[in-house]
C-alpha cells in the first residue's frame, strides 16, 4: 500500500485526505495541530508532529495549503527527511511560476513535481469526484494515479508543470466573472422590480445561465446563508493568478484584469475569512439593495 505524507488539512485539504486514509497508509501534518489530532482521531491515519516527521516514510508527499509560497516552505522543512524515491504531489492551487522553480528545487534531490489543482469544492472532494487539472510527465502522473482517482473523477493532463495552475486560475476566474456578472444583474433586476427568484427562474432555462446563477446563488445567496466553503482571499489569490498569466503571455485580458481588482477590492472589505460568495455583498453594497 502506498504510503503518503499529506500536509495541510484545510477546507478542502481534511475532506481529500479523509478519502486517501480509507485507501492508503496515511500520515497527516497540519500547521496548527489541533486539527490534525481530530483527523487521527477519526480517519485511519498517523499524526506526525512535524513536516520532516510526516515525509520520512512517505512515498508520496501530498500538499494542499493556500499558496505555492506556503509549498516552497513546506519543502524547506522537508527535504531534510524525503526520500529521493517519493514524488512530490502539490493539490495547492498555486502558481505556475512558483511551481516550475519548486520542481527545479526538489529535482536537486531526484524528487519529481506534479501540480495537481482540484475543482469541485467541499462537497466533491468528500464524495470523490474532483476535477484534477496536472502539470508534469506523464510516467510520473502514472505513479500517482491511484491516489488521483481516489480523490477525483475528471483526471485532466494539461501540460508541462504549471499548466495544471495556470489552468485552474482561468478556471477560477471565469467563475468569478460569473458570480460577480450575475449579481449585477440581479441587483439591478430587484431595482426594476423582479425579484432574484423569479429572474432566476427565467436565466437557469435561457442562454445566461452559469454555475453561478444555478447553483451559487439559490443556494448560498438566497438563503443568505454563505457557507464559507472556500475563502474569498483563495479565489482573489487564483483571479490574481490568471490576470498574471495573461500579462506573461501578453494575451489582451481587460476583462480578467478588471475581475482581478474587483477580487482585490472584495476580499479587502470582506477579509480572511469570508467565502468567495460574500463578494456579491459588495455589488449590493454599492446598489444600496439586495438580492431576493
Ligand atoms: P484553508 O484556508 O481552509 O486551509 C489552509 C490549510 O493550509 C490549513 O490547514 C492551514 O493550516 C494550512 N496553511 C496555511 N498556511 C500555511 C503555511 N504557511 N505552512 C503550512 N501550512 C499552512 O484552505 P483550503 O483547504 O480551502 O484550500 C487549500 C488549497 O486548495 C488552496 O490553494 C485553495 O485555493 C485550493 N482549493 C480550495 C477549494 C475549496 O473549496 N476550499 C476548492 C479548490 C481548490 P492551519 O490549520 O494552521 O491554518
Amino acid at each position: 500500500m502506498t504510503s503518503i505524507g499529506f500536509l495541510g488539512l484545510g477546507d478542502i485539504g481534511t475532506p481529500m485526505a479523509a478519502r486517501l486514509a480509507a485507501a492508503f497508509d496515511l500520515t497527516v501534518w497540519n500547521r496548527t495541530a489541533a486539527k490534525a489530532t481530530a483527523f487521527g482521531a477519526a480517519h485511519r491515519a498517523r499524526v506526525a508532529a512535524s513536516v520532516a516527521d510526516a515525509v520520512r516514510d512517505a512515498e508520496v508527499v501530498a500538499t494542499c495549503v493556500p499558496t505555492s509560497a506556503d509549498v516552497d516552505g513546506l519543502v524547506t522543512s522537508a527535504l531534510p527527511t524525503l526520500s529521493p524515491h517519493a514524488v512530490w504531489l502539490d493539490f495547492t492551487s498555486g502558481d505556475p511560476v512558483v511551481s516550475t522553480r519548486i520542481a527545479a528545487r526538489l529535482a536537486e534531490h531526484g524528487v519529481p513535481f506534479i501540480d495537481a489543482p482540484v475543482s469541485g469544492g467541499t462537497s466533491a472532494a468528500a464524495a470523490g469526484t474532483l476535477a484534477i487539472m496536472l502539470g508534469g510527465d506523464a510516467p510520473v502522473i502514472e505513479r500517482v494515479r491511484p491516489i488521483l482517482e481516489a480523490v477525483g473523477k475528471t483526471i485532466v493532463h494539461c501540460g508541462p508543470i504549471g499548466a495544471g495552475d495556470a489552468v485552474k486560475s482561468v478556471n477560477n476566474a471565469l467563475m468569478a466573472v460569473n458570480l460577480w456578472a450575475a449579481a449585477e444583474g440581479l441587483v439591478a433586476l430587484r431595482k426594476a422590480g423582479v425579484p432574484s427568484a423569479v429572474a432566476l427562474q427565467v436565466i437557469n432555462a435561457s442562454s445566461g445561465r452559469s454555475n453561478a446563477s444555478m447553483n451559487l446563488i439559490p443556494e448560498r445567496v438566497l438563503t443568505r446563508a454563505f457557507p464559507r466553503t472556500f475563502r474569498l482571499a483563495l479565489l482573489d489569490k487564483d483571479v490574481g493568478i490568471a490576470a498574471q498569466v495573461a500579462r506573461t503571455q501578453r494575451a489582451p485580458a481587460p476583462l480578467l484584469q478588471l475581475t482581478a481588482e474587483l477580487m482585490r477590492i472584495a476580499h479587502h472589505q470582506l477579509g480572511e475569512e469570508a467565502d468567495h460568495s460574500e463578494m456579491v455583498k459588495v455589488v449590493e453594497g454599492w446598489a444600496g439593495a439586495e438580492i431576493g
